[in-house]
C-alpha cells in the first residue's frame, strides 16, 4: 500500500525525544495569573501586587512578571514552595485573585487516527513525528509523558479508525491551533485535532466549572491536605498530599492534590464536559 512505501522512505528522520525531568525542575507548571476583580488594567494589579506582597520577607522567588489582557498579569515562579505561598498570600489580600494553573486542562480531540498506532503510546509518537511539539516540550522542561496526557478513547464512524482526548500543555494546543492549521501528524497519517474548551476548577474549594474568585464558599480548602485552611498554616506539610475532590467521592486512593492531571474526578468532569459538548 502507499502507506507502506511512505513508511519505508529513510529521509524523515524522527525528532530526538525530550528527557524527563523531575516535578521540581519544571517551571511550565510554576506559574500562576493574578487578577483584581473590577480592574482592567495589568499595570494596576502589578502596583497592587508591589503593595501587598512582599516577596523577600516570604522568600517568594518571582521569576517573570507579565502583563496581559483584562488587567491581568502572569506570574512566573522559581520553585513551587514560592508558587504556594505567593498564591496564599493573594488569597490573604482579599484585593487579588489567582487563577488555578491552566497547564492541566487543555483538552484535545484527535480524530481518525489509524487502529494499528497504540494509543498508550501515542505521546511519544506525537512527539517523534511533529518536530515543532517535540521542541515545545523541550522549552517548557517538560517530558511526553507529562505534557500529552491520554484521556479517554472514542470510536471513529470509520470502524479501521478510532478517536481519543489528549490532555496537552496549553503551548502545545496553542501551537497546533494556530501554527498547523489543527493537525498533528501521527506515523505520517495527518489527524484532525479539535479544540476543546477548557475545564475550569477553583483555587478556593477546588469544584469544578468556576474560578475562585466567583466561589461562593467562604473557608478556603487547604491545597495540600483539603482541610480547612490556607496552605501557608498547613500543619500537615510533611504527610503525602489529600485531593479535596476525591476525599469527597469517598475515593480509596486520595493521595495525590485536587489539581493533579492524574485525579480520576478532575478526567472524570474533562470526559464529562467532552461527552456534553458533543452530544449537542
Ligand atoms: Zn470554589
Ligand atoms: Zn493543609
Ligand atoms: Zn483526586
Amino acid at each position: 500500500s502507499l502507506a507502506d512505501k511512505i513508511r519505508i522512505r529513510p529521509a524523515i528522520v524522527p525528532a530526538p525525544v525530550a528527557t524527563a525531568s523531575s516535578p521540581s525542575t519544571r517551571p511550565g507548571k510554576l506559574h500562576t495569573v493574578v487578577s483584581m476583580p473590577g480592574n482592567i488594567d495589568s499595570e494596576t494589579t502589578k502596583k497592587t501586587m508591589a503593595k501587598l506582597i512582599n516577596p523577600s520577607k516570604d522568600n517568594i522567588i518571582i521569576t517573570k512578571c507579565q502583563p496581559l489582557p483584562n488587567g491581568k498579569v502572569r506570574v512566573a515562579f522559581g520553585n513551587p514552595q514560592s508558587q504556594q505561598k505567593f498564591i496564599a498570600a493573594t488569597k490573604e489580600s482579599k484585593q487579588l485573585t489567582c487563577e488555578p494553573p491552566r497547564s492541566t486542562n487543555a483538552l484535545i480531540y484527535l480524530k481518525g487516527i489509524p487502529k494499528a498506532v497504540s494509543l498508550e503510546r501515542i505521546h511519544r509518537t506525537i512527539v517523534q513525528f511533529n518536530p515543532s511539539i517535540s521542541n515545545i516540550i523541550t522549552k517548557e522542561q517538560s517530558s511526553p509523558e507529562d505534557a500529552i496526557k491520554l484521556v479517554f478513547k472514542r470510536n471513529n464512524r470509520k470502524d479501521h479508525l478510532i478517536n481519543c482526548g489528549l490532555s496537552v500543555l496549553p503551548p502545545i494546543r496553542d501551537h497546533i491551533m494556530t501554527q498547523t492549521n489543527g493537525r498533528v501528524l501521527v506515523e505520517f497519517d495527518q489527524i484532525h485535532v479539535e479544540d476543546c474548551s477548557p475545564l475550569k476548577q477553583c483555587f478556593n474549594c477546588h469544584l469544578f466549572h468556576h474560578y475562585a474568585k466567583d466561589c461562593k464558599v467562604s473557608q478556603s480548602v487547604c491545597t495540600h491536605c483539603a482541610q480547612q485552611h490556607l496552605f501557608q498554616e498547613c500543619p500537615n506539610r510533611n504527610l503525602p498530599p489529600t485531593c479535596a475532590n476525591c476525599s469527597r467521592a469517598g475515593a480509596s486512593v486520595v493521595n495525590h492534590t485536587s489539581f493533579s492531571p492524574e485525579c480520576p474526578v478532575l478526567l472524570k468532569m474533562q470526559r464529562r464536559m467532552f461527552d456534553q459538548k458533543h452530544s449537542k
